[in-house]
């Protein structure tokens, strides 16, 4: 096990001050910061390998080349894919999603069924009504509990709404509002029961803890690199091998071809068919050092020490006066949403600002579930590796300023 603060002074980031007060960084669920080698691998490449990859024959070419697709092989262990070929690089979780979503356009029509959860991530969301729209497919929601089981799914829900025909199951694998970590193996078992094919959101949990695609026995699988310490506009699509060949390609032009003739075109095998055009090297070989830089902390204790955090805060947040803490009791992912009944959640990251503390504030691109649990917004802190338990304190001192400064709840 490592304390958070071991680990800060890999992150130059979080040595400044904000608003006079040292930074306390809590918005990790929007983006991570970035340790010393993953900048490094970004400086590197630009200072030493810089050229376009895969069709070059001279030296740079050939570095970034390896280099490019070293990194493919190094995701690919990280969620312990069969097969290189099965990681697309993308810009992150919402191409990702859209990628497969029109991908697998060709394969619906009406009657078919798109199974989806009340919980998703506009990004796990919208494409999926857009292929209902487009295909004429239906959309059907797993319901989100409320009460003792606040923020769970309704899985006893699932005998009637995971019927054969239903198509495609997506789901998250941890909610970036709630909290909440959905059993994903028994989803993806549930499914498979049924014929469905599974897409895992997995952008809240690729990077706190374990993730095995073969445990899981996920079909689709989508993450950013910028929520696991990697850069933006990175991320990636892992596929199971026969269902990628079968995929229709979304984008098409140079690089994702075997030939061309002014008829027409065929396309490469995966991953060049999903990848047309200049991929963005760079980022995905940084990508790729950030996988080192979590497998060498450990993934195992990077989940206990975010859940630790999770409910810890939990626990301290649920003790303030006029505050509703969102999702499960128990076991609960690396972050906390609240809502104060009389100080709105702008209010209260503006005021937390000024005690240099970063926060989330707005519907966290989770609009259908916010109007279901009477919420115009709530307030959200996510923790990661580098965060300590004195940063949660602060946060406390920080809020009861708010609520004095208000004069709510008290
Ligand atoms: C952040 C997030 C997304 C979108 O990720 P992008 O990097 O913005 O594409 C999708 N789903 C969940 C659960 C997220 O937290």
């Amino acid at each position: 096990m490592f304390s958070g603060r071991d680990l800060r002074s890999d992150f130059p980031v979080l040595h400044q001050q904000v608003n006079g007060k040292p930074l306390v960084y809590l918005d990790n669920a929007a983006t991570a910061q970035k340790p010393r080698p993953v900048i490094d691998a970004l400086i590197h490449f630009y200072e030493r390998d810089n050229s376009n990859v895969h069709r070059g024959l001279h030296a740079l070419s050939m570095r970034a080349t390896q280099a490019y697709e070293g990194a493919r092989t190094r995701v690919a262990r990280f969620v312990n894919a069969a097969d290189p070929a099965e990681i697309i690089f993308t810009r992150g979780t919402t191409e990702s999603i859209n990628l497969v979503a029109r991908g697998l356009g060709g394969r619906l029509q009406a009657g078919d069924v798109i199974l989806t959860t009340e919980m998703e991530h506009h990004s796990n969301l919208v494409p999926w009504q857009q292929l209902a729209r487009a295909t004429g497919a239906t959309l059907r929601y797993v319901p989100v509990l409320g009460n003792d089981a606040e923020g769970g799914l309704d899985l006893a829900a699932l005998d009637t709404l995971l019927t054969p025909q239903v198509k495609v199951f997506a789901f998250t694998h941890i909610s970036n509002t709630l909290g909440t970590i959905n059993p994903a193996a028994h989803l993806c078992a549930r499914a498979r029961a049924v014929g469905a094919v599974t897409v895992i959101d997995a952008a809240q949990s690729i990077g706190h803890g374990p993730f095995d695609v073969r445990d899981l026995g996920a079909d689709f699988v989508a993450f950013s690199g910028h929520k696991m310490c990697g850069p933006t506009g990175i991320g990636v699509l892992y596929g199971r091998r026969s269902l990628l060949d079968a995929l229709a390609p979304d984008e098409t032009g140079g690089g994702m071809v075997v030939s061309v003739d002014y008829a027409g075109a065929r396309w490469k095998p995966s991953p060049e068919r999903f990848e047309a055009g200049t991929p963005n090297v760079a980022d995905a070989i940084a990508l790729g050092a950030a996988c080192d830089y979590l497998d060498q902390v450990g993934r195992d204790a990077i989940a206990r020490h975010d859940q630790a955090l999770g409910k810890l805060a939990f626990e301290k947040l649920s003790a303030l006066p006029g505050i509703r803490v969102l999702g499960p009791r128990g076991e609960r992912s690396g972050l906390v949403s609240f809502a104060f009944a009389d100080v709105h959640a702008h209010d209260v990251v503006t005021f937390a600002d000024e005690d240099g503390i970063a926060l989330r504030g707005g519907h966290h691109c989770n609009q259908p579930l916010m109007r279901k649990l009477g919420l115009a917004s709530t307030t959200r802190a996510s923790f990661y590796l580098y965060n300590t338990e004195e940063e949660i304190d602060q946060l406390v001192t920080s809020l009861r300023r708010i609520l004095k400064f208000f004069g709510a709840g008290m």
